[in-house]
C-alpha cells in the first residue's frame, strides 16, 4: 500500500465543482487584486478566528513581518520565540531588526516551554512568539500574565492551527495579533501562497494593512514605506470554499489522531499529548522514537510505501544560519536538540482512512517486534 505524506489531489477532487466555479467568478469579475472576493474572505475568517480584524496578505512569513512591524519593533530590540519551529518565525523577526531569543521547548508538547520564558526576558525585550506547533496550542495563559508583567506584546505564530482553542478561546484571538499561513499544505490551504494577519485591536489592524499596502490606505498616499504582500482573488476564493468545509476537515483530522493514539498505545512509540482543556487540529501527527532507531523506523516504512517526515531535523538555533548566536546546543536547548533526534510526523490529512492508519500501525509494530 502507498501512502502519501499529504494528498492535496484528493481533498480538491470532493470539492472540485465548487473549487472551479469559484475560481472562475474570479476571473470572469477581473477581481485580481483586492475587490469583493477578499474582502469576503477576510469578513469569514476574522469570524472564523473570532477577531474583529483579518487582513490578508501574501504568505505567513509576511503576516509575521508585518505584525512585528505593526508592533514597532525593530532594530534594538529583542523577540521571543520556540526553539523548535519552522524557521519563518525567526526569519520574520531578523527581517524587522529585532534580535531573535531563543526558549527551549517543552518535552511533552514541543512548545514554548513557559518556564523558561522569563530567564531570556531583558529590558530590550518587546515580544513574544508563541507558535502552535503541530496544531497544538502552546500554553498561552502564563505566556500572556509574563507579557503583562514585563509590558510584552504577544504574537501568536498560528501558521499550524487554523481552529485550534485554547480554554475556550480561539487561536488567534488570544494574543495581540495573530499570523496565519495558507500554504497549500497547512489545515485551510490555498493553492499558492496565502496568509492573513488577524487581530482584535483596531489601530493594530490599521497599521498592519496600510504596511502590507505599500504604506498606503488611499491610491497614492503613502504615509510610510510599507511592502506589497496582498492577498489576490483566486486564493481567497479558494479559501473561502474550503473555510466551510474546515471544521469537518478537523473533526477527521482529529478522529485520525486518536485513532494513531488507540492503535499505538502498547508501541514502542510515544504518541502526542493535548495540554487540558484544548483542541488541538492536528496539522502533524507526531510520534516520538527513543534509542537513535528513527531513520530505521523511516527506511522501514518508507519500504513499505508509507512517506514521513521530520519536524524539524534540526532545531532553530543549532541551524548554521544562527550559528552567529554562538549556543551550545546539547547546553542551551537539551529539549529542542533531543526532541530533534526522536521525532517522526507520520501521515496525517483528513482524508486518511482507518485502513491506512491500520496499515501503518501494522508496519511500525512489524518494526519493533
Ligand atoms: C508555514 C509556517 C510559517 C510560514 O508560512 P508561509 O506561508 O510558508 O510563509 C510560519 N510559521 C510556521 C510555524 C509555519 O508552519
Amino acid at each position: 500500500m502507498n501512502i502519501t505524506f499529504v494528498d492535496l489531489k484528493r481533498q480538491y477532487d470532493s470539492i472540485k465543482t465548487e473549487i472551479d466555479g469559484a475560481i472562475a467568478n474570479v476571473i470572469g469579475d477581473s477581481a485580481f487584486i483586492g475587490g469583493p472576493y477578499v474582502e469576503s474572505f477576510e469578513r469569514a475568517f476574522g469570524s472564523f478566528c473570532c477577531t474583529k480584524h483579518c487582513i490578508g496578505v501574501g504568505n505567513g512569513t509576511d503576516a509575521l513581518c508585518i505584525a512585528l512591524r505593526a508592533l514597532n519593533i525593530g532594530r534594538g530590540d529583542e523577540v521571543i520565540t520556540a526553539a523548535n519551529s519552522f524557521i519563518a518565525t525567526s526569519e520574520a523577526i531578523t527581517m524587522t531588526g529585532a534580535k531573535v531569543v531563543f526558549v527551549d521547548i517543552n518535552p511533552e508538547t514541543y512548545n514554548i516551554d513557559v518556564d523558561k520564558i522569563a530567564e531570556k526576558i531583558t529590558s530590550r525585550t518587546k515580544a513574544i512568539i508563541p507558535v502552535h506547533l503541530y496544531g497544538q496550542p502552546a500554553d498561552m495563559d502564563p505566556i500572556l500574565e509574563l507579557a503583562r508583567q514585563h509590558n510584552l506584546r504577544v504574537i501568536e505564530d498560528a501558521a499550524q492551527a487554523h481552529g485550534a482553542l485554547y480554554r475556550g478561546r480561539h487561536i488567534g484571538s488570544i494574543g495581540d495579533i495573530a499570523c496565519f499561513s495558507f500554504y497549500p499544505g497547512k489545515n485551510l490551504g490555498a493553492y499558492g501562497d496565502a496568509g492573513a494577519i488577524v487581530t482584535n485591536d483596531d489601530q493594530l489592524s490599521v497599521k498592519a494593512r496600510k504596511i502590507a499596502n505599500h504604506g498606503r490606505t488611499q491610491k497614492y498616499d503613502h504615509e510610510i514605506e510599507g511592502v506589497n504582500s496582498r492577498l489576490d482573488g483566486i486564493q481567497a476564493a479558494i479559501l473561502q470554499v474550503k473555510l466551510n468545509h474546515l471544521l469537518e476537515w478537523t473533526e477527521s483530522r482529529r478522529r485520525n489522531a486518536y485513532f494513531y493514539n488507540e492503535l499505538l498505545r502498547n508501541a514502542d512509540v510515544m504518541t502526542p499529548i493535548e495540554i487540558e482543556n484544548t483542541k488541538a487540529v492536528y496539522h502533524l501527527y507526531v510520534v516520538r522514537v527513543k534509542n537513535d532507531c528513527r531513520q530505521k523506523l523511516q527506511e522501514h516504512l518508507k519500504a513499505n510505501g508509507i512517506a514521513t517526515g521530520i519536524h524539524y531535523p534540526i532545531a532553530l538555533p543549532n541551524l548554521k544560519a544562527y550559528a552567529y548566536l554562538g549556543h551550545n546546543a546539547h547546553r542551551d536547548f537539551p529539549e529542542a536538540t533531543k526532541a530533534s533526534k526522536e521525532i517522526l510526523s507520520l501521515p496525517m490529512y483528513p482524508e486518511l482512512e482507518k485502513s491506512q492508519i491500520e496499515y501503518i500501525v501494522e508496519k511500525i509494530a512489524d518494526f519493533f517486534s
